[in-house]
């Protein structure tokens, strides 16, 4: 019998055999892998959907924390997914509904102080204002509040206000010397009645006292009082508001003037304004100059960007406080040698 079966015991017979055997194996391995993963993947998709942030109503959240008891800190974060999208109403309307049925008085200022912030994100100045002020009356050295409020103000031109704010902000131990001359630049800037012979007059004291607001007040003569300006030219540090000085109008310069300034002087042969210098040592006005001297023309030019020296973040814009860290007077301005995209001859001579 034994050998009768050796006989039949074909060596190939073996092999097949052992390797069906692993398809099958691996066959059942593989769909039932398939069928986990597939049921693994719906289960997900369920959950996200119950989770889905943007289809909560603003009810959902009270109950979160009122009937599931969430911690307040998580329903907090939940809602800020929407300040982060730029989503500031559908945010607004979870703090408000969160507010009214908060009674902890921390978590209660914490709200408002988040709502008063989205308010300020979204452009809403005076509700933004109305919240701060509301904290302010239980919580009056709330730092955040004042600091807001500041803003709010000097937006709102509401100088007076920014005082009173700042004179608190003192109270509390914050340096203000900043801000307050800021606020008083803008204050005679923007007063109704003063005459620009006035405001001429008293902007210059400033200038005289600190060149922080210098380009303010640069800005204001070169608008309404330009012989004033000129008058005043070496009181100012024109690297640090070279943007201004590149893009007056040929008329409005005075060349008598900049031939006794260097970087003025070096400034407009560089744009090709006059040609009484061959080199500089700022290395893009010396290439500019350069270019100036050939014939034939090339199409380039200086671009500026601002560099806030807090933060550091750059922009391609001029503001007095930084969209990015909200300080004061923090830029500073680099020029650099560009393709002049207009292509046409900016050179009047
Ligand atoms: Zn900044």
């Amino acid at each position: 019998m034994d050998s009768l079966v050796l006989e039949y015991r074909d060596p190939l017979f073996g092999i097949i055999v052992f390797f069906s055997l692993i398809f099958i194996v691996s066959f059942i391995t593989y769909s039932f892998n398939a069928y986990k993963e597939r049921r693994a993947r719906k289960d997900y998709r369920k959950l996200l959907r119950r989770f889905e942030i943007g289809k909560l109503k603003e009810e959902d959240y009270v109950h979160l924390y009122k009937t599931y008891n969430l911690p307040f800190d998580s329903i907090i974060l939940l809602a800020s997914t929407f300040v982060h999208e730029g989503n500031y109403n559908k945010a607004i309307s979870v703090y408000l509904a969160l507010l009214e049925n908060v009674n902890d008085r921390i978590k209660k200022e914490e709200l408002l102080e988040l709502l008063g912030t989205t308010y300020f994100k979204g452009g809403f100045m005076q509700r933004s204002r109305d919240i701060f002020l509301k904290i302010l009356k239980f919580s009056p050295r709330n730092k955040k509040a004042l600091k807001h409020l500041l803003i709010i103000n000097e937006k709102l031109k509401e100088y007076n206000n920014a005082n009173d704010i700042l004179d608190c902000l003192e109270e509390l131990g914050i340096d203000t010397k900043k801000n307050k001359i800021f606020i008083k630049t803008l204050k005679i800037i923007n007063d109704p009645i003063l005459s620009y012979e006035k405001k001429s007059e008293k902007l210059y004291n400033i200038l005289k006292e600190d060149k922080l607001v210098q380009r303010l007040i640069a800005q204001f003569y070169l608008q309404f009082n330009k012989k004033f300006f000129w008058d005043h030219v070496d009181e100012f540090d024109f690297k640090k508001i070279v943007d201004i000085m590149w893009y007056l109008n040929f008329d409005d310069i005075d060349f008598d003037k900049i031939s006794k300034n260097n970087f003025l002087n070096e400034l407009y042969n560089a744009k090709g304004y006059i040609k009484n210098l061959k080199h500089s040592e700022d290395f893009v006005f010396d290439i500019l100059m350069t270019l100036n001297s050939h014939n034939h023309k090339v199409p380039a030019t200086i671009d500026f960007e601002f560099i806030c020296n807090t933060c550091k973040h750059i922009h391609p814009i001029f503001d007095t406080r930084c969209p990015h860290c909200h300080n004061i007077l923090t830029f500073n301005v680099k020029h650099n040698l560009v393709k002049d995209l207009n292509e046409k001859n900016q050179s009047l001579q």
